[in-house]
Order: C-alpha cells, then sequence, then structure tokens
C-alpha cells in the first residue's frame, strides 16, 4: 500500500448515477489504491446538451448511491456554481485547495477519453491530474482519432499503478474494469417506455426516481425540479 494519498476525481452528469459509475469508481479506486473518490456532478454541461433533471436531483440521487461507501464523496461545486462547468477550473480548484504534491487521478471511461481533445483546455489538464481511463463497452481507446490526443496519450501512458503516487499529475492509466454496458441514456429510455429499470442502480436511487416522478417524459422534463 502506498504512503500517498492519490485522490480520485469522477465527474458527470449522473442523469441517473448507475452501476456503471460506481463499479468504474471501484474498480479505479482498488487498482490504484486511491484513498478517496469524489463524485462532481457538472453543473451546466459545456460538451453535450442540459441535463434531463435538474442538479438538484442529479445531487440528491449522487447522494443516495454513495452514502455507504467510506471511500466515496460527494463533491457539489460545479451544481453550485452559475455557468458551465469545466474540468480545468474545477481541478485547479481542487489543487489549490490541496496543495502543489497532491497526486490527483481524474477517472474517465474510454468514451470520455476518445472525446478528451475537445474538452477546454485539454493538454493543461495533464498538469492539473493523472487520468485513468477505463474501458467501456463500444468505445475503444484505438478510435482515438485526434492525432494531439494520440501522441500526448502515448507520451504518458504508463502500466504502473504506482506511478500515480509517485507524481502529482501527468500520468495516462488504462485501468481493466468489469464491463457492464449500463448508460444514463438507456436507463432513461427504459423510464419512459415504462419498463424496469432495478438491476440497474441501486435501488435507493430507482426509489427516489419513483418519488418524484423522474424521466417519464423526454428531453429537458423535470429540468425546473
Ligand atoms: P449518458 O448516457 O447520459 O451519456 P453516461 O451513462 O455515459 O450518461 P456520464 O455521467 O456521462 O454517464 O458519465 C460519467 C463518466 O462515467 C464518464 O467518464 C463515462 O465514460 C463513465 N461511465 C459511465 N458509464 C460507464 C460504464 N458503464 N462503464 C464505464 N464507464 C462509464
Amino acid at each position: 500500500m502506498p504512503d500517498t494519498h492519490a485522490l480520485g476525481i469522477l465527474g458527470g452528469t449522473f442523469d441517473p448515477i448507475h452501476f456503471g459509475h460506481l463499479r468504474l469508481a471501484q474498480e479505479v479506486a482498488d487498482a490504484l489504491s486511491l484513498s478517496e473518490v469524489r463524485f462532481i456532478p457538472g453543473g451546466t454541461p459545456p460538451h453535450r446538451a442540459a441535463p434531463h433533471s435538474s442538479a438538484q436531483h442529479r445531487v440528491a440521487m449522487v447522494r443516495l448511491a454513495i452514502e455507504d461507501n467510506p471511500l466515496f464523496v460527494l463533491d457539489e461545486r460545479e451544481t453550485r456554481r452559475d455557468g458551465p462547468s469545466y474540468t480545468f477550473d474545477t481541478l485547479a480548484a481542487l489543487r489549490a485547495e490541496l496543495g502543489a504534491a497532491q497526486p490527483l487521478v481524474l477517472i474517465m471511461g474510454a468514451d470520455a477519453f476518445t472525446a478528451f481533445n475537445r474538452w477546454h483546455r485539454w493538454r493543461d489538464i495533464f498538469a492539473l491530474a493523472h487520468i485513468a481511463v477505463a474501458h467501456r463497452p463500444g468505445a475503444a481507446l484505438m478510435q482515438i482519432n485526434d492525432t494531439a490526443l494520440q501522441q500526448a496519450f502515448l507520451q504518458r501512458r504508463t502500466d504502473n499503478g504506482e506511478a500515480v503516487h509517485r507524481a502529482p499529475a501527468g500520468c495516462v492509466i488504462e485501468v481493466p474494469i468489469t464491463a457492464l454496458d449500463i448508460s444514463a441514456t438507456a436507463i432513461r429510455g427504459l423510464l419512459q417506455a415504462r419498463r424496469s429499470a432495478r438491476y440497474l442502480m441501486p435501488p435507493a436511487v430507482l426509489e427516489y426516481i419513483e418519488h418524484n416522478y423522474l424521466f417519464l417524459r423526454g428531453n429537458f422534463d423535470n429540468a425546473a425540479g
């Protein structure tokens, strides 16, 4: 067990949170000996369409999903901020709070990493955090089309989980995880079709969704809720 406390960060829309997110966080934490994983629900996402449910509901669902895991922590900074929430800004704020020496590990699925070159100040993110990329069904790292991202990936990749404890930032490490072909999009489709979404997310999250009538209609439903 390394002596440093590397901190994992899992940003997402979590619209809703599901077992794909939770296994991703758990398996990357175990593989890299992370001391904590911060779940950071996004406010207004800069890279995609507006979420279907309000920030308040998405935060509440994350809280319910992670409450029994001492390794997992909810961080509400992005939903409390007005305007777009860029990962670069969130990492810079965490870096300022936690100090230059703190190893930070940004966790993402391969689908997110293959589009990483479209993120705000993506090159500068390597100076703020390591990146752990987990395999996700349907998204292969071979699908990186952007040459600059491919180069950055090849230069920074490591197979050694110790590397994220030796430096505060800068490595890219692939972490094989249990492949769970679960997405929030598919879950919303089930709920809109009045079909069961059991066994795809923690029961408390599904109860919350049912109690608040979330995801029953199409896009932008419940947005004010
Ligand atoms: P949507 O279907 O609405 O796009 P999503 O299920 O992909 O949502 P996000 O909140 O966008 O969930 O994902 C947050 C992060 O979790 C991303 O880095 C994404 O790659 C990762 N992730 C989500 N689901 C899985 C999964 N089943 N396996 C591995 N990684 C996942």
